[in-house]
């Protein structure tokens, strides 16, 4: 594990920090998750993470870009985690997904999350939950007028945005939890 993380950081890729880690790992064993959609796999880390919580869980995770697929292909065979997680290499929002899952993780591009709750919605149990990561986006979101970048702020403004979707959403009710970089838990409600 210490490998993909050093990986990770040399190649800028952005995996999830350990505490965000730690809160799925602990939410897949005190709720029996077993099964899990996630959007975003980039090299594996957190899909391997999660499905070595136990033997039954098992996950379907999506990446877009071809490079950061082949590697989690071969770190998910380096972990022996194959037959638990299956990846699917093309962009989240043109792939049919089957099935029902328990837990939907969305950890892909900031710009279209309302999009992907909005989709992938339709693959989560009646109990099921959606967790987000990367809502507290560095700090940014909190201090927004304070960003020179005009792209950087319309991005921190399109996070800002979805935290305003989830707190409206009738179907929805989230909590915002300051770990890692800022989760947000959305449970259908009954
Ligand atoms: N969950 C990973 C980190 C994911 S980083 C971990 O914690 O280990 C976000 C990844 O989402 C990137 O690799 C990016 O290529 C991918 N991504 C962004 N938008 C996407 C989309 N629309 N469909 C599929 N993958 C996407
Ligand atoms: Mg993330």
């Amino acid at each position: 594990m210490d490998r993909l993380e050093a990986y990770a950081k040399a190649n800028n890729i952005p995996i999830m920090q350990k505490d965000g880690i730690l809160f799925l790992q602990d939410y897949i064993k005190k709720h029996h998750v077993t099964k899990i959609l996630e959007i975003g796999s980039a090299i594996g880390y957190s899909a391997i993470q999660m499905a070595l919580v136990n033997e039954k869980i098992n996950i379907v995770t999506i990446e877009r870009d071809q490079n950061r697929y082949h590697e989690a292909l071969k770190n998910i065979k380096e972990f022996n985690v194959q037959k638990q997680i299956k990846i699917i290499l093309n962009d989240a929002l043109d792939v049919r997904v089957e099935g029902e899952f328990d837990l939907i993780f969305i950890d892909a591009a900031k710009a279209q999350y309302i999009k992907f709750f909005e989709k992938f919605k339709h693959n989560l149990k009646p109990n099921g939950v959606i967790i987000t990561d990367n809502l507290s986006f560095h700090g940014l979101t909190e201090k927004i007028d304070d960003i020179k970048s005009k792209n950087l702020r319309a991005l921190v403004r399109k996070i800002n945005n979805y935290k305003e979707f989830l707190i409206n959403n009738q179907e929805f009710t989230t909590e915002f939890l300051k770990i890692g970089d800022g989760i947000a838990v959305s449970q259908k409600k009954l």
